[in-house]
Formats: C-alpha cells, sequence, structure tokens
C-alpha cells in the first residue's frame, strides 16, 4: 500500500498498512492533524512525552543551547548541561546510584549495561559468568543484546540463531483470578534452584514494576524486593530496565523508588527529555563502576556513541526535569484519577485485568482469537478511537492509556468517555 513512499517505517507491514497520517502541530496533550482535525495524545507518542508537546520551557532550553554548544566529543571533553543533568538525575535515583553513563537510546542504555554486568566479573578474574536471567515477555530494544535479553517473539524469531544464552523466568504479572504470592513464589522457587545449581549468571535484567511492549503485565514491589534478597545472596547484579518506567511513569520517579529497591544498574531513556530529543542513561553504583576503576586499559568499558550525551538533549532533559519535579504531586496521585474509569470497566463483562499502576491503565479485551501482539481488534481499535479524536495505540488486545502529566480533568475525561463508548460496542 506504501510502495510510492520511500520512507521505510519502524515495526510496520510496509504492504498491510494504511499510508501514515501527517501530523502538522503538537500542542499540550493535542496533536492536529492534516485535515484540521485533532488527536489527543494518549500512549505520550511511544511514551516519550510528560508534559505535552512544544512545550515552551524545553523549547527554549534547546534553542538557547543550540546557540551556545550543539555539540562536542564526549571523550576527553565535558559541557555545563551533561554536569547539571548528572547531579539532577542522582539527586532522584536510588540513593545507592552514583555513575551515570550516557547513551542516546533505549536499546543503547540495556546494551551498556548488559556490557557493564558481563565485563564487572570479567575485570575481577571471574570468567565463568556469561549468562543473562530475563522474563518471558520483556522487552529491551531493538540491537542485538537488546533482543537477546528480550522474550523470543514475533518482533525476534528471525535473528534467533544470533543470540547469546539466556534463561528465562515468568513474570508474576497480576491478574483476575490467580494468586499472586503463590505465582510470585514459584518464579522466585526457580530463580533460587536456577542460582543455585549454576554460578554462571552474569546478571539478571527486569522492567521493575510494568513490562510495557509485552503488554503493560504488572508486578507487585514485593515480588521485586524478594528477587534482590536473591541475586544479592548468590553474586549476581540486578538490572533495571527502566526506559519506560522511568520518569514518574509509576507514580514515583523510578519504579526502583516506588518497589524499595536498589539495582545495581538502571537504564533510563524515554521520558528522560520530555520526548523533545533523543537521549538515554544508564546508571551504576559504586561497587560496579570499581571494578573498571584501573590503569589497566583491558578494564575499560569501551564503549561510545558519536552522540553520547549530546548538549542539545541534555539541556531538553534538564529542562524536563524541573518540570517533571513540579508534576511530582501529579504523577504521585494519578491513580486516584483512574479510580472511577475502572469502575465503570469492571461493569463491562468483556474486559479482563484492568490493571493500574501509576499513571498507566490497561486492560485486556476478551476476544475469540489468541491473546497478544497479532490479535487483530487492535486495528479496529485504533481506528475507533482515532475517529474519536484519539491517539491510542493497542498491543494486540491490550488497551493502554499512557497520557503526558499535563493532561486536564475535563481531557481525561473527554478521553474515558469516548474509550467506554467504544469498548462498550467491540466488547458486545
Ligand atoms: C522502548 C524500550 C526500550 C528501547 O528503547 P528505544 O529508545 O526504543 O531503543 C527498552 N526497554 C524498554 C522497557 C522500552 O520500553
Amino acid at each position: 500500500m506504501q510502495k510510492s513512499n520511500p520512507i521505510w517505517r519502524p515495526f510496520t507491514n510496509m504492504k498491510a498498512s494504511p499510508e501514515p497520517l501527517k501530523v502538522l502541530r503538537g500542542q499540550g496533550i493535542w496533536l492536529e492533524m492534516e485535515d484540521e482535525s485533532r488527536i489527543m495524545d494518549l500512549i505520550s507518542s511511544w511514551w516519550v512525552n510528560l508534559h505535552g508537546h512544544s512545550h515552551p520551557e524545553i523549547a527554549d532550553a534547546i534553542y538557547e543551547q543550540a546557540k551556545t554548544l550543539e555539540h562536542v566529543i564526549f571523550a576527553g571533553y565535558t559541557h555545563e548541561p551533561a554536569e547539571k543533568l548528572t547531579k539532577l538525575l542522582l539527586s532522584e535515583l536510588p540513593e545507592n546510584q552514583s555513575r551515570i553513563f550516557f547513551t542516546d537510546n533505549g536499546s543503547t542504555a540495556v546494551e551498556v549495561a548488559l556490557k557493564m554486568s558481563y565485563q564487572y566479573w570479567k575485570n575481577q578474574g571471574i570468567n565463568n559468568k556469561t549468562k543473562f536471567l530475563a522474563f518471558e515477555g520483556a522487552y529491551h530494544g531493538d540491537t542485538f543484546g537488546a533482543m537477546s535479553a528480550g522474550s523470543r517473539s514475533v518482533f525476534t524469531n528471525t535473528f534467533e540463531e544470533l543470540f547469546f544464552e539466556v534463561d528465562y523466568l515468568d513474570y508474576p504479572a497480576i491478574k483476575d483470578n490467580i494468586d499472586i504470592e503463590t505465582a510470585e513464589n514459584e518464579v522466585l522457587n526457580k530463580l533460587q534452584k536456577l542460582v543455585s545449581d549454576s554460578d554462571q549468571y552474569a546478571a539478571l535484567i527486569i522492567e521493575p514494576l510494568v513490562q510495557g511492549a509485552g503488554g503493560m503485565n504488572m508486578c507487585r514491589a514485593e515480588f521485586l524486593q524478594k528477587l534482590e534478597v536473591i541475586l544479592r545472596s548468590n553474586n549476581v547484579l540486578l538490572i533495571y530496565d527502566e526506559v519506560m518506567t522511568g520518569f514518574g511513569r509509576t507514580g514515583d520517579w523510578f519504579a526502583a523508588r516506588a518497589s524499595e529497591t536498589s539495582p545495581d544498574i538502571i537504564c533510563m531513556s524515554k521520558g528522560i527529555t520530555g520526548g523533545f530529543m533523543p537521549l538515554a542513561v544508564t546508571s551504576t553504583n559504586d561497587k560496579v563502576y570499581e571494578a573498571f576503576y584501573d590503569n589497566d586499559s583491558f578494564k575499560t568499558l569501551y564503549h561510545g556513541h558519536s552522540y553520547t550525551a549530546n548538549p542539545l538533549g541534555c539541556a531538553a532533559a534538564v529542562a524536563s526535569f524541573h518540570l517533571t519535579k513540579k508534576a511530582e504531586p501529579i504523577f504521585r496521585s494519578f491513580s486516584n484519577r483512574y479510580r472511577e474509569f475502572i469502575e465503570s470497566l469492571n461493569e463491562l463483562s468483556g474486559l479482563r485485568n484492568i490493571r493500574n499502576t501509576g499513571t498507566i491503565l490497561a486492560l485486556d479485551i476478551v476476544t475469540n482469537k489468541e491473546d497478544g501482539y497479532l490479535n487483530p481488534i487492535a486495528d479496529s481499535i485504533k481506528k475507533e478511537t482515532y475517529q474519536s479524536g484519539m491517539l491510542i495505540r493497542p498491543l494486540g488486545n491490550t488497551v493502554y492509556l499512557m497520557p503526558p502529566y499535563c493532561i486536564t480533568d475535563d481531557e481525561l475525561n473527554f478521553a474515558f468517555e469516548k474509550l467506554l463508548t467504544i469498548l462498550k460496542k467491540v466488547v458486545a
């Protein structure tokens, strides 16, 4: 269908998909389309936007920075926006985090975390820790390391022979009609057995509290706390992929804080610049850092990207950080704004697993097709919601809302009303 357009799009079947829709302008929660209609961005443009589109404070920060210093090599040189941002990030990250490594997207933030945790053991002469632990349903990005650590899926099947070895655990997601403690204990028992039987695990990587692309699966803080204890006592590093959950999404600055856990490494990207510039960060603690802090050049972390710590990205992130600080009461209490809507959803019989963590609301639609990303109900929901003035992009039969924090009560109620009407229609 898109044969004449030379742009090859992300995650898009170019033959089966319709022509993309042109967006002229973005303002706050709204996107203005070419045909002069406007739609409400309820998924924060792939989870990156925190404070609305074209926010003037972030735009100004980028403009001022662009006139001052647009970019400089980050090895051997530094600049004010990166130094400032580092201080700000460390002020809200869990206390054990003390070092910041910059990259430019979520996948590479994960690559760095994997390389850091792998080399951490080698640098200490421990050469047999060569395997990773990860979760079914996980999504960590589209580069090879990130794909390897992710769940095997339609996204990655083609490349499977090229992946490194990972052992998987089930993600104990909160669901209707399951006993969550039993589910968690099964996973923890399996983990305990794996790490007791083998000392080969370098690290475990998890999306804490919410698995994003895998279907907005939500787990409990208690699970993360027990997970942390097992890993600590068995010499396995803990990596949190907070690329989606960071910067308020789970109702706290980071899922690590919301769950009162202290991972060794944290990956951040998406919300970091408020959706303005590509930027990412991998933070870690002194324990990991010290294994690299050595005169021996073989112990150096040889990783970097041309746009590492790009000053425009850092300036946007500093501005966005201040706005996020102001929005703290909003994201901390966001759950309350979903409460009544959840009650109305509970009255519909064709929905399952209506769930909420912080600013994220998700539900599964019961269909006669297989659950998951390829469930065709996604297309009808996408179409119906668009026609009602909303940007919503279901993950298969999972529909979710993840709006920017600036959304007003009126706007949110508009979305609830429209979505409820559409859901009633499709589940009827
Ligand atoms: C989006 C995402 C990534 C990948 O980030 P990109 O910037 O798209 O490369 C990694 N992990 C999680 C949890 C994500 O949601």
